[in-house]
């Protein structure tokens, strides 16, 4: 059998699309996210397929699920850290309790799964972690200063997990993808920040990222051999400036 891939965030968007592009090549899954229902419905016709209700802030919750998973798929040879929120706004009236919410889901949930799977991989030399940034881990975007810190994290951390485990054959990858027409902005509280990302879709004949391709970019990454990490990715709308 194929080894175990761990998607967080697999009840929508990018996630979803991941986990169909493992499905399809074969691929034990434990999938990942809160709304169960969602990945249930997703899955239906997975073969190998685990899914549990897990939120990434919870380490504990998160680790029950992987090592349950690990017992019976065998250690985890892919996680991808996808579980993401975006809630725009600007700094002078934005809430600290969505600043709170976002940076708990983005950066923290990232370094639980990290830390989880990253002792056996290391021990095994072998293994791999794609966390999925943003161009927004790369350049600032107006209304966007807690997302943008968020995703500036992740590529830091990543990069750093990366300099301490490369000696250990461990590859950690980041994918950072433009504007995708996902859920994600469903959970955006600012009424103006909507309205000025409306205008900016314009400036691109309103074409956006399909989710598919970065999950196809995924799966490319992860098939490179072991000895081979395709570090980042940068992937948008030819359209997007
Ligand atoms: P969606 O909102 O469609 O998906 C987000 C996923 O994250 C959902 O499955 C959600 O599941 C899960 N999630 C959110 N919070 C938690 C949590 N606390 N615990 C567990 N799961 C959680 O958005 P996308 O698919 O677009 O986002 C996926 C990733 O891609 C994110 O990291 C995002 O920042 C990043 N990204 C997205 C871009 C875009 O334009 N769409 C561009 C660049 C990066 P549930 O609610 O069921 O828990």
């Amino acid at each position: 059998m194929k080894p175990l891939v761990v998607i967080t965030g697999a009840s929508s968007g990018f996630g979803a699309e991941i986990a169909k592009q493992f499905n399809a090549d074969g691929f034990p899954m434990l999938l990942l996210g809160r709304r169960t229902d969602k990945i249930e419905a997703l899955a239906k016709d997975f073969d190998n397929v685990m899914i549990e209700s897990v939120d990434v802030t919870d380490y504990a919750q998160f680790e029950t699920a992987i090592r349950k998973a690990e017992a019976k798929y065998g250690k985890t040879d892919l996680l991808v850290n996808n579980a993401g929120l975006m809630l725009l706004g600007n700094v002078q009236n934005q809430s600290p309790a969505e600043w709170q919410t976002m940076l708990n889901t983005n950066v923290m949930g990232v370094l639980n799964g990290t830390q989880i799977v990253l002792n056996d991989m290391r021990e095994r030399e072998h293994g791999t972690i794609l966390n999925m940034s943003s161009l927004a881990g790369k350049k600032t975007f107006v209304n966007h200063a807690a997302y943008v810190a968020s995703k500036f994290g992740v590529h830091g951390l990543s990069e750093t997990v990366r300099e301490e485990s490369a000696a250990k054959n461990v590859r950690v990858m980041m994918v950072a993808p433009g504007a995708a027409e996902t859920e994600l902005l469903t959970h955006v509280t600012s009424d103006s920040a909507l309205t000025d990302y409306n205008a900016w879709k314009e400036t691109m004949g309103g074409l956006t990222l399909d989710p598919k391709h970065v999950a196809e970019t995924v799966k490319f990454m992860y098939d490179m051999p072991q000895e081979v990490n395709i570090r980042e990715v940068d992937i948008a709308a030819t359209k997007q400036d």
